[in-house]
């Protein structure tokens, strides 16, 4: 057994690696650089009936996009590879015949028919099927037939799988980091198929065996996984692996926004929120509606973990400082997409305006070329009110475009009484201005407002709904410099014949 901490994220490339893969890759690779460990990829593929192509390169391009280095992996190699099971056949072909011959596991012929009939007379007695000790002298394997029968089906080429043995009367005992001590009895244990007719591991065999071939130290994964673990743990006592077998850490369950049960696709397209990192077949990810991986990562990390403190924002690095699996809580994480666009706000109100630019302009619709200096500053002008960088398009084009239409409640509620001649006025003192810079722009408004005793919102409100065509926006005095005077004064001349036309609509 190697020194030092050796993780590996072993999804299966079965098309459907959705945010919850991505946390147990994340809580794998923080763990593994709190201890300069190294992390593996392994590409769990040996169920070809739902092997999905591109997925491997999906769940690459996923860790590439977040930054969750591997050390090895099926993408970059390693002295304890391969790294894709089905490249591994030969070797787990090897070790189930290894527990067979150490009486550890056994032949089973029993057709899929046969199977089926054990089972529906089970669930006639409202009982389930477990193939294991108590049954399987009514089945037919090399522990109930005989050896001369068992020879002769093999020498006739009957199809037949291998399955675990398990001792019993015995407690089988997984020590988790998270969960503590977790006791099974072994008569209740499935006496799982290891190795299956068509020649291919299970997921149960191949898992157990690359851990230990590749030297892994601690399993991180997914609460669904718990169950199959004390099987796990009798392979590794029937290899005779128990000294060096990992330590489990099973990752809590990712629970619907309500709280109650987990989280699933179609709760995420209810509530119209993406499921899956990247875009996937026609559907978009969190990276194409544009989070940063930063706040992705920031966010998913404290799905099921917490620092103990009240910091909330961590860079990848000061997370992997702090991150360790005892804080790890084992109650269910409530997924909460709010939250998730509260991280991605902070990232981006945290970025200087040149990079925010640079990330918005690649939004940008392909009729709009904008200079870069100026979309540097008007990104400044509405940064706070962004949560994404495509949010600036949606709701922030009138910083490069005259508003098409109007607040029309904002005009029903101000615009009455001489409102237009007030704003003829303001008009051209406005225009009468030399320099149109912040503070004298706001001298003449505040100025006007005050001589006139009107209340701000009598003036500021339709002159925003002028400049933007909506209620709320930037501050108007930032705003009206970046616009300049000409195009200031042009908004609000065709705002204003506008408004009279509404006001007399109504
Ligand atoms: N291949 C399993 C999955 O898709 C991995 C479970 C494990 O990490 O042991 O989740």
């Amino acid at each position: 057994m190697s020194q030092g901490v050796r993780t590996r994220y072993a999804p299966s490339p079965t098309g459907y690696q959705h945010i919850g893969g991505v946390r147990t890759a994340l809580y794998c690779y923080l763990f593994t650089r709190h201890h300069g460990g190294t992390m593996v990829l392994r590409i769990e593929d040996t169920d070809r009936s739902r092997y999905v192509e591109g997925a491997e390169q999906y769940i690459i391009d996923t860790l590439e996009w977040l930054g969750y280095d591997c050390q090895e992996g099926v993408h970059v190699g390693g002295d304890k590879g391969p790294y894709r099971q089905s490249d591994r056949q030969a070797i787990y072909e090897q070790y189930a015949h290894q527990l067979v011959d150490s009486g550890n596991a056994y032949l089973a012929f029993d057709t899929a028919e046969e199977l089926t009939a054990a089972r529906s007379a089970c669930e006639k007695k409202g009982e389930t099927f477990t193939y294991n000790a108590a049954t399987r002298e009514q089945m037919r394997n090399s522990i109930s037939l005989s050896k001369e029968e068992v020879d002769r089906l093999l020498n006739e080429g009957v199809p037949h799988v291998i399955r675990l043995r398990v001792p019993q009367d015995e407690e089988v005992v997984v020590n988790d980091i998270v969960r503590g001590r977790v006791v099974f009895d072994s008569n209740l244990l499935d006496e799982k198929v290891l190795f299956k007719s068509d020649g291919m591991p299970t997921y149960h065999l191949a898992n157990v065996v690359d851990d230990h071939l590749m030297e892994i130290s601690h399993v991180i994964r997914g609460e669904e996984w718990l169950p199959s673990t004390p099987s796990h743990v009798v392979m590794y006592k029937a290899f005779g692996w128990e000294d060096s077998m990992p330590k489990f850490a099973h990752l809590p369950l990712i629970l619907k926004p309500t709280g109650k049960g987990k989280l699933s696709k179609r709760d995420a397209d209810k509530l119209g929120f993406p499921i899956f990192p990247l875009a996937w077949e026609s559907e978009r990810g969190y990276r194409e509606l544009g989070f940063f991986p930063e706040a992705l990562t920031n966010f998913l990390a404290f799905l099921g973990w917490n620092p103990g403190t009240e910091q909330e924002i961590f860079s990848k690095e000061e997370l992997s400082k702090v991150f360790n699996l005892d804080r790890v809580s084992k109650a269910g994480a409530r997924f909460d997409f709010e939250k998730a666009k509260w991280f991605n706000q902070q990232y981006l109100m945290a970025m200087s305006d040149e990079d925010l630019a640079a990330s918005v302009s690649s939004f940008a619709p392909e009729d709009i070329n904008i200079p870069m200096d100026q979309l540097t500053v008007a990104c400044g002008l509405v940064k706070e009110r962004m949560v994404f960088p495509i949010d600036f398009w949606k709701q922030h084009h009138y910083l490069f475009q005259q508003p098409m239409d109007y607040d029309p409640k904002t005009v029903r509620k101000k615009w009455k009484n001489n409102r237009a001649e007030q704003f003829q006025e303001l008009c051209a003192r406005l225009e009468a201005l030399e320099a149109f810079e912040v503070a004298e722009v706001e001298q003449v408004v505040k100025g006007y407002i005050k001589e006139k005793e009107l209340g701000f919102g009598d003036i500021l409100q339709p002159w925003r709904v002028m400049l933007t065509g909506i209620p709320g926006g930037p501050d108007l005095f930032r705003l009206s410099q970046f616009l300049g005077k000409q195009e200031v004064l042009k908004r609000m001349k065709v705002a204003m014949q506008s408004f009279d036309e509404m006001a007399a609509a109504i």
